[in-house]
């Protein structure tokens, strides 16, 4: 038997998952677990296909651990579970793809090159991804490594949806709207096809509503609209990044207040969006249990951003069937859906109040114009079926 690992490797977190290949080359789920807090003082916990505990290991002292350290640790832990079975690949989400990488594709120096090039694009992403890359590269030469990419699933764009209403150079030299979320999106869009295809079919909006949150309007399945735009910055208010600003904030924060670029780019990334407005926490959970003015002012807003968005985009699509909602607020948080579908009971959205709070699959009323559903992504999933595919030789 051989197995396949994912890896989401980000500035102060790993996800990852490992996967057996049965007889039919089904990826079927063996491990899966996540590496927190990493430059201050490491943990990681890991669940086995079933979700119980498979390990759990902490470095109170690992403030001086880099992500390559850990990963070896990783990497060896991975060989013991995995036993007899020999590990043919590892998938990589890598966030930003640009004008050129759409399908994924093996990894190798020139790719590479190409990838570090890119880093201006997602600099707070990017060089996380890459340098997970490089980590494994020292660990196993010789192990085949794909780069799956979150832009990837927005190729299908029309051009004026990747248009800044910026001098046309700009756009020549990348400054366009790629859209990310991609390997959420297209799991979405996968597993709505199984589960309802003549929807899959029509016209639906995918809220990927987490830490990170972005909308993608999906026509038949393919991305017609999003969204994050140049950066993941884009779009809604997050977690801790503010989302769409007038981009005149910025130059007046610059010019007016005196903050370096660093500074205003730290504030946009990590002390805004639910956390800024609230001054309390960036999770939504805490912000629910929380009795201050502002927590409920911060969900307010986040909710209220996320129909008016889904308004441009049902714009975009000239109507609407469905809406999929997903991510660690889109799954979980029963609240939010409600709040957010009441405000869109114009476009016929009426709410299913027990499946709703029970986060049944479909949430609509019998009679709601819209079909509503919840759809829980699974990136790591993706990155395997991907890497897969690569590795049978169906991607270039
Ligand atoms: P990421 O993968 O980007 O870290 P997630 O998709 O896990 O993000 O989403 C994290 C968000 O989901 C947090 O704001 C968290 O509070 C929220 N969340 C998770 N579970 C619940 C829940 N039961 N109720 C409300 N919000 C929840």
């Amino acid at each position: 038997m051989t197995a396949i690992a994912a890896l989401n490797s980000g500035s102060s977190s790993i996800k990852f998952a490992l996967y057996t290949l049965d007889e039919a080359q089904e990826p079927q789920l063996s491990a899966r677990g996540k590496l927190e807090r990493i430059g201050e003082a490491p943990a990681l916990r890991v669940v086995d296909g079933q979700g119980a505990p498979l390990m759990a290991q902490e470095w109170p002292d690992g403030a001086g651990l880099t992500h390559a350290d850990l990963l070896s640790q990783l990497f060896e832990w991975a060989q013991s579970h995995l036993d007899q079975r020999q590990l043919i690949g590892i998938g990589h989400r890598v966030v930003h793809g640009g004008g050129r990488f759409i399908e994924p594709c093996l990894v190798d120096a020139p790719v590479l090159a190409a990838l570090d090039e890119l880093c201006p694009l997602a600099p707070l992403h990017q060089p996380h991804n890459l340098a997970a890359i490089h980590a494994i590269a020292d660990i196993a030469p010789h192990l085949p490594q794909v780069a799956c990419f979150d832009t990837g699933f927005h190729h299908t764009l029309p051009a004026v949806a990747t248009r800044f209403a910026l001098p046309r150079a700009w756009h020549d030299k990348g400054l366009r709207r790629y859209g990310f979320h991609g390997l959420s999106y297209a799991y979405i869009a996968r597993q709505l096809a199984m589960v309802d295809p003549a929807l899959a079919q029509g016209r639906v909006i995918v809220a990927h509503l987490g830490s990170g949150a972005s909308l993608c309007a999906m026509q038949g399945g393919q991305s017609v609209d999003t969204s994050m735009g140049f950066t993941a910055l884009d779009g809604l208010m997050m977690g801790t990044r503010c989302g769409s600003l007038d981009p005149g904030v910025v130059l007046h924060l610059q010019q007016q207040e005196g903050l370096s670029a660093a500074a205003v780019e730290h504030m946009f990334y990590h002390d805004s969006g639910l956390l800024g407005v609230s001054g309390i926490a960036s999770d939504m959970r805490t912000l629910e249990a929380s009795a201050a003015p502002e927590a409920a002012e911060a969900i307010d807003l986040f909710c209220w951003r996320v129909v008016r968005e889904i308004g441009a985009l049902v714009a975009s699509l000239g109507g609407l069937d469905g809406i999929v909602f997903t991510a660690g607020i889109g799954e979980n948080s029963a609240a939010t859906r409600a709040r957010i579908t009441a405000r869109l009971g114009w476009l016929g959205a009426k709410l299913n109040d027990s499946a709703n709070q029970t986060h049944a699959p479909i949430i609509s009323a019998p009679d709601s114009a819209l079909s509503l559903r919840v759809i829980p992504t699974d990136e790591e999933k993706m990155i395997a079926l991907e890497t897969l595919s690569v590795l049978k030789g169906q991607h270039p």
